[in-house]
Parts: structure tokens; sequence; C-alpha cells
């Protein structure tokens, strides 16, 4: 229904509004356009390009981002009509992952994934490039400038592709090492708050803040709950449309997801589309073959959720779920979950004793399972 796809919209642009925030910048207006299909050319249509046009001019906005992945010739396109910097939700993204890799791995992971996103793209950047690389005795005969740009593009992305396949090596040494310790990986939506429970379980300072994919770098500890040890992975957030390019080349970070034992789940149940949330985190997680991991479903910032109230004489449309409380989504989701499901906030340690005695149960069975005779 068109109230609904309202929502949605709203929602999308929230979200990207907050990408763009994380990623340093300001948004000063939002433009929504319905339309089946995106215009072949310019993405949106000519009176809503004319309406963004003058917005533009007459605010000196110097970047356009759009929700969607433009072709590289829409991208050139409205580049042109626009005369500012045209950023699409790929760019952005992979702009956030580049501010903040930390370790040499991510930002070779990174650094690939702008390269595969930025090759089809060069006819419209040449002369960038050109300044970069110093231009002189690196053309061919007859070659044209985009070939050249091309051709750099592509050693340089065999090169890093090179890199990364010795640290992937190293890394699955290095998983290698850890024993047969039992392994915990933590998943979910990004800012849903992995950080902050990691932080909690491993008493350790790992970075948590409000912004978007604050974790970049798999972290591990070693945590203990009564007298049994396993190894917490904190993972990558996932998010609503991952660029593929990055669902390729975090592959090693994600490895981590695929070697582990026991997946935590974790949602941020305050969050209006959580449920989306979910669906996304489990579309990737299919992709890398973790779907048939044990999974606990840990939602978490019961703190913050707030029931949706609805006046008697609204409609009743498929925002009544929303009203549900924290009881009826606990009885949804337990026998969704054939119980494997808590609720919990890491910030207020709420229900946390349960949270833990869960974690242990789960650790042992899989710990027991693996040395019968120890036990
Ligand atoms: P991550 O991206 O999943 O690792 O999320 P973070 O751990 O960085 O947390 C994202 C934001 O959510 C931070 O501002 C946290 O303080 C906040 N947060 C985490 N857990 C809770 C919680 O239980 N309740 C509330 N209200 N906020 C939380």
């Amino acid at each position: 229904t068109q109230l609904q796809d309202e929502e949605k919209s709203k929602e999308y642009l929230d979200e990207l509004e907050f990408l763009a925030y994380t990623a340093g910048g300001e948004v000063l207006k939002r433009f929504v356009q319905k339309m089946n299909i995106p215009n072949p050319k310019t993405f949106i249509g000519k009176g809503k390009m004319e309406e963004v046009q003058q917005f533009v001019e007459a605010n000196n906005i110097d970047t356009v981002v759009f929700d969607d992945e433009l072709s590289p010739g829409q991208q050139k396109n409205i580049q042109k009509i626009l005369d500012c910097k045209i950023i699409d939700r790929t760019n952005l993204i992979l702009d956030i992952f580049a501010q903040r890799a930390q370790t040499s791995n991510a930002r070779t992971q990174v650094e690939l994934a702008q390269y595969e996103y930025l090759l089809p793209r060069l006819a419209g950047m040449w002369t960038h490039l050109e300044r970069q690389r110093g231009g002189i005795g690196m053309r061919g005969p007859g070659e044209t400038e985009i070939e050249t740009d091309r051709r750099i593009v592509r050693d340089r992305i065999a090169l890093l592709k090179k890199k990364l396949t010795k640290i992937d090596r190293q890394m699955e040494v290095q998983r290698g090492n850890r024993g047969s310790l039992v392994r915990v990986a933590l998943v979910g939506y990004t800012n849903v708050g992995k950080s902050t429970l990691m932080n909690v379980i491993s008493k350790s300072e790992v970075f948590a803040e409000n912004k978007l994919f604050a974790t970049l770098d798999t972290t591990v500890r070693k945590v203990v709950i009564g007298n049994l040890p396993f190894l917490l992975t904190d993972t990558v957030g996932f998010i609503r449309k991952l660029p593929t390019q990055l669902v390729e080349s975090f592959k090693g970070t994600l490895d981590e997801v695929r070697e582990s034992d026991l997946l935590l789940h974790v949602v941020d149940i305050s969050h209006p589309s959580f449920e989306d949330h979910i669906a996304s985190v489990n579309k990737i997680l299919d992709e890398i073959d973790g779907v048939d991991k044990p999974m606990l479903m840990v939602f978490n910032k019961i703190d913050a959720y707030v029931p949706e109230t609805i006046d008697d004489d609204d409609l009743v449309t498929e925002k009544t779920k929303a009203h549900y409380s924290l009881t009826d989504w606990k009885k949804t989701w337990m026998s969704r979950m054939d119980g494997d499901a808590v609720f919990i906030s890491a910030l207020n340690k709420e229900n946390f004793e349960e949270f833990r005695k869960v974690v242990y149960d789960k650790v042992k069975e899989i710990h027991v399972a693996r040395f019968p005779y120890n036990n």
C-alpha cells in the first residue's frame, strides 16, 4: 500500500542519511521519487532532476547521494547535469569502510572493492587518474587514455588479490593455531550492539559508537564463563544491500563466521525494521553457507524498545505487528527458534545472567560433543 511504501522509503532514507553522517557529511535535503522503473539515463525523471538541480545551485551543494547503485552511465550523465559529486549507496559504503579499515587485511580488501567498483566507471574519470599516476611513459602506442587506465586498475586488482590470498593463508594458519576451543561469532546488522556486547562479555574495550560500521576488522577474544573457555569473534556489521564487491572481498573476514561453531545473531529490537535486518543478515549468511550453524538469537536494546501505540480508529494494517509487547515478541521468537532466543540490554546489563547461562549451555553442549571423554 501507499502508506507502507512511504514508510519504507523514509526508513531507507533515514539509513542513508545515517550512512552519510557516518562518512562525515551533513544532509540538507531529501528528495523522493516514485517510479516503477528508474530512468535508464538519469535514474530519476526530468522534473525531479530540475528540482534537485535548483536546490544544488541555490545551496552550493557539493555532493548528491543516491540510495541505489547507479550504472556507470547514469552516474556520468547526472554528474554532467548537476555539476557536483555524485555518489551512490555502494560508493558511500565503500568510503566508510575505507575510512575505518584498521588492519592491513581490511585496508587491502576495501581497496580491492573500490577498484572493482571503479573499473567500469573509468570512462568518466580518466583525467583524475591521470593526475594520480603521473603519466609519462605509461602509455603504449595507439592506446587511449581509458585503456591505459583500465590496464593500471586491472594490474592493481590482480596485485591486491594476490596480496589477499597471502593474508588469507596467514589468517587460516592463525585460526588453526587457536586449538580446539569452541568458537562463537557475533553476527548481526550494523549498529545493533555487537561491540558493546563483546565489551560486556569479555570486559575488554572494543570500540563502540553510534555510527554505522564501527566494526570493520574482526576481533577475537578468549572468554571464560563459569570455568568454560571459548573464543568470541566480533564480525563486520551486515547491512541491507551490502555492495557485492564487498561480499566477495570480505570473504576472508567472513571465514571467521564460516568456521565458528555457534552464531550469536544480535538484533536491535528497538529498531522499527528489525525484522528486515534479520532477513538481510540471514541472506548474507546464506551466501557464505553460514545458515546451517547453531544460532542463538540475541534481541538487544530491550531498554529502548517502545511498543507503538495505535489509535482505535487507525486502520489495521501490517503495522499492528509493531505494537507487540516484548512478551509477545518473546513468545513468537522462542517458538520460531525452538527456545534459542534471549532478550537483553547490553547497555544496562538487563537479563545478562540469563544470557550468560544460555551461552554457557550452548557452548558446553558443543564442547561435550567434541570431547565426550573429558567431561
Ligand atoms: P555494532 O555496530 O553492532 O558493533 O554496535 P555497537 O556496539 O557499536 O553499538 C551501536 C550503538 O548502540 C552504540 O551507541 C551503543 O551504545 C548502542 N547500544 C548498544 N547496546 C545497547 C542497548 O542495550 N541499549 C541501548 N539503548 N543502546 C545500545
